[in-house]
């Protein structure tokens, strides 16, 4: 027993050291994780690009420090995901410096100081904490507002409603969905300078300092490289010119667009690019996705009708576990959880990317069912067919190609066509990791002009549009092979 104690810890010993020395070298690339929506921190301008402070000093610093930088912009939440995941070095995003972030990341110095603070419609009467009792208030997922309203709750009786983005929040709170939001100050301040209906009835209250981050223990060059350049930048008068040029004039910011957003056709006109794009991922996603899925549900559909009891339980076991795990936890686990515990006992960052991860969680989710649709479509044909054939002396792999699949197919078919629609619906769902494919793209342009109705609806037509496009294709298709 003793020894075979001691023979695991030889074996685990190396495996754990390899996490614990990390090399310090310089990467030939930094991947920096950011808000989606968090202006003047970080947002897209008109141009569809990310700008704000966040974005111009961490360009500022890479260029002055001479390392290069990869922008991703996420959402908060998954930002701070994608850091400890190893997916991404470091992350810029209007980060409170906080005791308990510093269990899990290794903070730079602070370029900012931010409260957090009630807001709330101007036509509110909400003017004290105490005036929220039994309201609902929205927060960010993560945030340090939100441990604030956490931490407050039982005092002042009010109820908590958390959202993935900055936009959909400000969007429930415009619509009425709720009634205060809980955010950073300069982020709720700049939104009224950009015209938002918005007071804020109480003062802020201090959550830390504002600062780049990376995982406790990892990137530590990464960490003084921001130093370094931000202390440069200060003394060189930029980082105050970057200050300026978002907080100074309201100006250069996310309201000056050059086409009129406020109608579809002018949605359309400044956005096409980038939801063309959004939607080349989408299909990308759905086809890739189920072609895979068809591969793998095809062998799992054949295992379930096997003579062999041990592959029809391990066809049973894939199908119930695919299909009991809902498809955003299981796109969160492969993105997040799996590179996280690699991560953490190999030291080695995650090969995976958002779109690799979203396609193995669809192909996965979709393989489950089209498992069962081939399981379906061959119990559907007569048994009496194989025992005929087989009492012919035919054997079983003839007379499941020859006589019982080209009938199965057939009445697979339909369903085929069926769990494709649900496929293509279903990338929405991946969003969630942070992938930017159509409906994603649709809430950060939201994130900037706050069109939520006619974005929404724009998003719809082009679903509607594609996906009867593409049933069409697949009836004609379906008819040619019957
Ligand atoms: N400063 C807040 C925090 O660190 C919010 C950051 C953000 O929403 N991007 O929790």
């Amino acid at each position: 027993m003793k020894k075979k104690i001691l023979a695991c810890l030889l074996i685990l010993f190396p495996i754990f050291s390899l996490g614990i020395a990390k090399a310090d070298t310089v990467k030939s690339k930094y991947i920096i994780a950011s808000d989606s929506s968090f202006a003047p921190f970080v947002f897209q301008n008109s141009s569809n690009e990310y700008t704000g402070i966040d974005m111009d000093l961490i360009k500022a610093i890479a260029k002055d420090q001479g390392f290069e930088i990869e922008i991703t912009n996420p959402g908060f939440d998954a930002a701070i995901s994608a850091v400890q995941a190893g997916q991404a070095d470091g992350i810029i995003a209007g980060m409170s410096v906080t005791d308990a972030r510093k269990a899990t990341f290794d903070f730079s110095d602070s370029y900012y100081t931010a409260n957090t603070i009630l807001g709330v419609k101007e036509s509110s009467t909400i003017a004290s904490y105490e005036d929220l009792k039994d309201k609902t208030v929205g927060v960010k997922n993560g945030t340090a507002s939100q441990t604030f309203l956490t931490e407050n709750q039982s005092k002042y009786g009010y109820k908590i409603k958390t959202f993935a983005d900055g936009a959909s929040m400000y969007d429930s709170l415009n619509t009425g969905a709720i009634d205060a939001v809980m955010d950073d100050e300069p982020v709720l301040k700049y939104s009224i300078s950009q015209g938002q209906k918005l007071k804020t009835p109480i003062a802020g209250t201090p959550i830390g300092e504002t600062a780049f981050a990376v995982k406790k223990g990892s990137n530590p060059e990464l960490i003084q490289m921001f130093n370094k350049g931000l202390a440069n930048l200060k003394a060189n008068g930029e980082f105050q010119k970057i200050l300026d040029k978002y907080l100074a004039s309201g100006e250069t910011t996310a309201s000056t667009s050059t086409v009129d957003e406020t109608t579809i056709w002018g949605l359309l006109q400044n956005n096409y690019k980038q939801l063309l794009s959004g939607l080349g991922i989408t299909l990308a996603l759905a086809l890739i996705s189920f072609a895979i899925a068809i591969v793998i549900g095809i062998i799992f559909g054949m295992f379930s009708v096997s003579p062999y009891k041990s592959l029809r339980v391990i066809s049973e076991i894939f199908v119930d576990v695919i299909r009991g795990i809902p498809l955003m936890i299981l796109a969160a686990f492969i993105f997040w959880g799996i590179p996280n515990f690699i991560e953490s006992i190999t030291g080695q960052q995650s090969p995976i990317n958002d779109f690799v991860a979203g396609t193995i969680a669809l192909s996965l989710n979709a393989a489950a069912y089209i498992a069962e649709i081939v399981r379906g479509g061959i119990q559907a044909v007569p048994v009496g067919q194989m025992e005929a054939s087989r009492s012919l002396g035919i054997s079983y792999g003839k007379t499941m190609r020859k006589i019982i699949l080209p009938q199965a197919t057939k009445l697979m078919l339909p369903n085929f066509v069926n769990q494709f629609v649900i496929a293509l619906k279903d990338t929405t769902i991946v969003s969630a990791i942070g992938l930017v494919e159509l409906f994603q793209t649709g809430k950060i342009i939201i994130a900037r002009n706050y069109q939520s109705f006619k974005m929404y609806a724009i998003l719809a037509i082009f679903y509607l549009v594609i996906i009867t496009l593409l049933t069409r294709l697949a009836k004609r298709l379906e008819k040619r092979i019957r």
